[in-house]
């Protein structure tokens, strides 16, 4: 049995450094070692990894707890050195939902408690959850740890829920509800965009002096423009072609039978385009509704475009990169997307973008400078944005690699280290609010075995 050990005392807070020296990250549902674009790894998946690189290659270790969910799975796995993955066992390996996750929360954080007294005392100087379940148990870990929670939302479920695409099931009350706990209890939430700090104030009463936004980034050095004739070659499409991309997990939230109808309609409108018109779909089902990856080729076949589309599984970033480069347009045409890093990669490779104005999407595109934005989802809007972007391809690729230079990963980093370090200067100001020294007073007189 793992040792135990009693509620440490918060003093003296001074003598922690300034600088985390070690993050526990805490990304309960999905890996960072899962090739993203099927099931629950995506945008977030590539989050962790590329922060965690950026973190250790400024000298801070980051520990990621994440959930076994093969039995093959070593315990630990150093994916970087500097940047350990901890496989968490909470209940049984395969066949669990994200929807199943909250039953296993006590699990997965006794697991990251234990680790974590294996240790001396302030072994982690920080905690950093990713999406809610982890804010769940980031929020026990920090009062027992006496460290702060910086959280990142990734997805809200009342964001979602204002826009569900047709086939998509709402996100659960208790998700919800689970959310604006971590929302109250988290000493940082770091959120994507300005619009998505908005949303955690109004939407779920956030502190807006605890609420800060950090931009994601994107890898400039393998998202690059590229031989696009070398690229198309690899991928499989003509030279001439009018190649058109989605990338992204099959889901109704992402909209991909948008782009099949816009499709169509460019069909429709100019026939003769069909020896030239190439519909590129990668990515894998993940979800509800367009789930079963035959239902999206299914609308394929009602629209009569079989010919004209081709479903490429999920792809890793080096080959991911070629299709970018092969493409005339990457089409985004999400009902919403927290921000779209697909955008951003795209706009990297000089491929300009026609993406849905929602979410963090104005933010990923300059409109008219590195692609366009469409209001809603009609099919015929986003055919024209289409024309539109494929004709301006050779103007708008220098403004869409310059977009996407205005963003990156080791700037990420560097604001989350500086995020870190305020929550941490923060919790041990001898400046703390009642509610805190009322739970330092408990905690130190817990350790001194008052409580026991
Ligand atoms: N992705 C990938 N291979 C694929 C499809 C997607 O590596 O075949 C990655 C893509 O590079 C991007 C991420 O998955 O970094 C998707 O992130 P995005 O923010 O666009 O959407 P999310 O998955 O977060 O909803």
């Amino acid at each position: 049995m793992p040792a135990r050990r009693p509620l440490r005392p918060v003093a003296p807070w001074t003598a922690r450094p300034m600088l985390p020296r070690r993050v526990a990250t805490l990304s309960v549902h999905t890996s960072p070692l899962d090739q993203p674009g099927a099931g629950d790894a995506g945008g977030m998946n590539v989050y962790v990894v590329e922060v965690s690189r950026r973190l250790a290659a400024r000298g801070i270790a980051v520990e990621v707890f994440t959930r076994a969910t093969s039995s093959d799975l070593p315990p630990v796995v150093e994916m970087v050195p500097g940047v350990t993955v901890r496989h968490v066992s909470a209940g049984p390996f395969e066949g669990l939902g994200k929807h199943d996750l909250p039953a296993q929360l006590c699990a997965f954080t006794a697991a990251v408690l234990r680790e974590e007294a294996r240790h001396e005392p302030g072994f982690y100087d920080v905690l950093h959850s990713h999406y809610w379940l982890s804010g769940q148990v980031g929020w026990l870990a920090r009062d027992r740890w006496g460290v702060p929670l910086v959280h990142s939302a990734h997805t809200l479920a009342k964001v979602k829920n204002a826009a569900l695409a047709d086939g998509d099931a709402p996100e659960p009350m208790a998700r919800v509800i689970g959310e604006e706990q971590v929302v109250a209890e988290a000493d940082r939430l770091v959120a994507n965009t300005a619009e998505e700090a908005r949303q955690l104030v109004r939407w779920y009463g956030a502190d807006p002096a605890r609420t800060l936004v950090v931009p994601p980034g994107v890898d400039l050095a393998t998202f690059t423009p590229g031989d696009r004739a070398a690229a198309r070659r690899t991928v499989g499409v003509p030279e001439d072609a009018l190649v058109l991309l989605f990338v992204g997990r099959i889901q109704p939230l992402k909209a991909p039978d948008v782009l099949l109808h816009a499709a169509a309609r460019l069909l429709a409108d100019e026939p003769a385009l069909r020896s030239r018109l190439q519909v590129l779909v990668v990515g894998a089902p993940s979800g509800s509704g367009l789930a079963e990856p035959r239902q999206l080729q299914e609308l394929a076949a009602s629209l009569g475009i079989t010919d004209v589309v081709r479903f490429v599984p999920p792809q890793a970033a080096g080959a991911l990169a070629d299709h970018y480069r092969a493409a005339d347009v990457a089409v985004v045409p999400s009902h919403n997307e927290s921000f779209g890093l697909v955008a951003l990669e795209a706009q990297a490779c000089g491929t300009p973008v026609v993406a849905a104005a929602v979410g963090g999407l104005p933010t990923a595109v300059a409109d008219g400078v590195s692609g366009v934005l469409v209001d809603g989802h009609d099919p015929a809007d986003y055919a024209a944005a289409i024309r539109k972007v494929a004709e301006r391809r050779d103007e708008l690729s220098p403004g869409a690699r310059r977009h996407a230079e205005s963003f990156s990963w080791d700037r990420t980093a560097g604001s989350l280290v500086e995020a870190y370090a305020a929550a941490m200067a923060e919790m041990g100001s001898a400046v703390r609010s009642p509610r805190d020294r009322v739970r330092d007073a408990v905690r130190a007189f817990s350790a001194g075995g008052g409580a026991r």
